[in-house]
């Protein structure tokens, strides 16, 4: 990649961590209070270096082994690296996940928090855990029914003894975002969950208004994706 795409993607993430710092502040909120996750899913190491080199350590993936291939080199040379899972996750793959994340944002089923507590007898590593809520009640899209999220969450902590962190949602494409950022505040706060990963390049200043910790933002920075 040539130095002259470098700069764009350092200049787009500089830019996108201004707007967070404003929509912030414009909210009441600290600055501090929302970390971003930087969307690297299909961009090859050559274009996540600059972003590393310019202080960014917090990356987003969808896929378990396309991070395989890529992160663990980057993780060698970047030891303070936080890589959030943010892609559905295969029971299959679960010890995979484990080894590799630091965050898995998407526990939506009983089955995968079943495999990932039985990772969990097994290894020392404990990524922490959010759990995904389909806000929207997609069929298509993963994540707990939000009128089933309590429930869930209660069976995390009691059944399988899961320290659930935190809840994400991704909203559907074709409504206003701001109502499924608030129904997943609402069902964060009843739940006493204070990590909220809510939020993408074309709605984190409303999510950041709706209390989002975490946004996760990727053709913002890194350009459209093939
Ligand atoms: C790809 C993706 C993002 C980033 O989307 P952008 O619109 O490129 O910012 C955020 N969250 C999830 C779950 C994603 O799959």
């Amino acid at each position: 990649m040539s130095a002259d795409l470098d700069q764009d993607v350092v200049t787009r993430l500089r830019q996108v961590r201004s707007e967070i710092d404003r929509a912030a502040r414009d909210a009441g909120r600290k600055p501090s209070a929302v970390t971003l996750v930087a969307v690297s899913k299909t961009y090859f190491a050559d274009a996540i270096e600059p972003v590393l080199e310019d202080g960014q350590r917090i990356f987003g993936e969808n896929r378990v082994q396309e991070s395989q291939a890529k992160w663990p080199d980057l993780k060698a040379r970047f030891p303070d690296v936080e890589l959030h899972l943010i892609g559905p996750l295969q029971s299959n793959k679960a010890k995979e996940a484990v080894a590799l994340f630091d965050v898995i944002e998407t526990v939506d089923r009983p089955s995968i928090a079943e495999a990932l507590a039985k990772e969990f007898s097994k290894t020392d590593r404990r990524p922490k855990l959010y759990v995904q809520v389909n806000t929207g009640e997609e069929a298509q899209k993963a994540g707990i029914a939000p009128q089933e999220a309590d429930a869930f969450l209660r069976r995390c902590r009691d059944e399988w003894h899961l320290p659930i962190e935190g809840l994400m949602c991704i909203p559907p494409v074709d409504e206003p975002p701001s109502a499924h950022f608030g129904l997943l505040a609402k069902i964060a706060a009843r739940n006493g969950l204070k990590t909220l990963s809510m939020g993408m390049s074309a709605d984190f200043e409303a999510a950041i208004q709706m209390g989002a910790t975490h946004v996760r933002v990727g053709s913002a920075i890194f350009g459209h994706r093939a």
